[in-house]
């Protein structure tokens, strides 16, 4: 299969240069693993306000007017400013450059997507027990409130990095629809896409799938939007195996007449150890694969579902850091 390559915005520190404030890069396999397959687009948001790296920490603080600031961690002095005016300004060069995510360095106060550590001033002192965001990914998060937006300790849990990657490819692949500006291509791309999306979110599948039949007759150029909007939603939408196991079950009709009970006893077995998590969601979609191959399937073959970002991507290794 054909794999459009997502661009993905991504923290400098994070296997792109020696940025830190100790000198340091981090080192990630899940990011070096997408490398061959997606265009990573960098910066360091410290740097170019021109901090230099090595240089001391920084850290947020929210102080008795209850503002978070960013300051030197042992000086106080304040780079709040300087701060937001790039993440303004990066956030609306980043808007012209099609990008379908980001990946973020976690706990970073900087870039940080949650569970960044607030203190109370600068010196030597505990954090309070609340928890923000470092200030340029606030403010990524509110330019981009579509886009996939993970860090790189999320994205080593397997459930957090598979929703990812199905989100940058499916954005990339409709990228290349939106480009082409043929309805024929969106009509294919929502087909390829039916059980994919059905397992996301069937009222949005609904949705787009009556913007595609098109009965106004508008032009591709005008409904395209919408379509983009409603399938934003649709991969926002949480996965969850309630739903994955619907879809299978739909999918397993088309060979139920022709499997043997041994089969389909097996089959049943292999959903039962999803239900309890023993394996992924994969495993199921593989023995359907193989099935509709044998039983030459043609149009279940072209579904993404079987296989919705490259297969060189699919690691079961999983941090257990994190929920979706
Ligand atoms: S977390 Fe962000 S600001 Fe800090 S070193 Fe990494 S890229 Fe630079």
């Amino acid at each position: 299969m054909d794999y459009p390559r997502p661009n993905i915005f991504i923290s400098k520190c994070l296997e792109h240069g020696h940025c830190r404030y100790d000198g340091s890069q981090i080192t990630s396999p899940e990011i070096i693993r997408m490398m061959p397959y997606v265009n990573y687009i960098f910066a360091c948001p410290e740097m170019a306000i021109g901090l230099p790296s090595p240089r001391q920490a920084i850290r947020l603080i929210i102080n008795d007017k209850h503002e978070e600031r960013l300051v030197y961690s042992m000086t106080g002095e304040d780079v709040t400013e300087a701060m937001r005016a790039y993440s303004i300004a990066k956030a609306a060069e980043l808007a012209e450059m099609e990008l379908d995510g980001f990946i973020l360095k976690s706990r970073s106060p900087t870039c940080g997507i949650k569970e960044v550590k607030l203190y109370k001033t600068h010196g030597k002192t505990q954090s309070i027990s609340n928890k923000s965001k470092g200030l340029f990914a606030e403010t990524i998060i509110e330019k981009f409130p579509l886009l996939a937006i993970e860090d790189e300790g999320r994205i080593s849990n397997f459930n957090i990095r598979e929703h990812f990657l199905i989100n940058v490819f499916t954005k990339a692949k409709f990228r290349e629809v939106t480009r082409n500006g043929a309805m024929k291509d969106l009509v294919k791309f929502q087909s390829d896409n039916k059980y994919l999306f059905m397992a996301y979110n069937q009222t949005q599948l609904k949705q787009m799938g009556s913007l595609v039949a098109n009965h106004e007759k508008r032009k591709f150029s005008d409904l395209i939007k919408d379509y983009e909007y409603h399938l934003s939603l649709l991969l926002k939408t949480v996965p969850q195996q309630k739903r994955n196991v619907n879809v299978i079950m739909h999918i397993l009709g088309y060979f139920s007449k022709q499997l043997s009970a041994k089969e389909k006893a097996y089959f049943l077995d292999l959903l039962e150890q999803y239900g309890k998590q023993q394996v992924p969601v994969s495993a199921l979609t593989s023995v359907l694969k193989l099935w509709a191959i044998r039983f030459e399937t043609e149009y279940l073959l072209s579904q993404t579902i079987f296989e919705p970002y490259p297969i060189s991507l699919i690691t079961v290794s999983d941090s257990g850091k994190g929920r979706i």
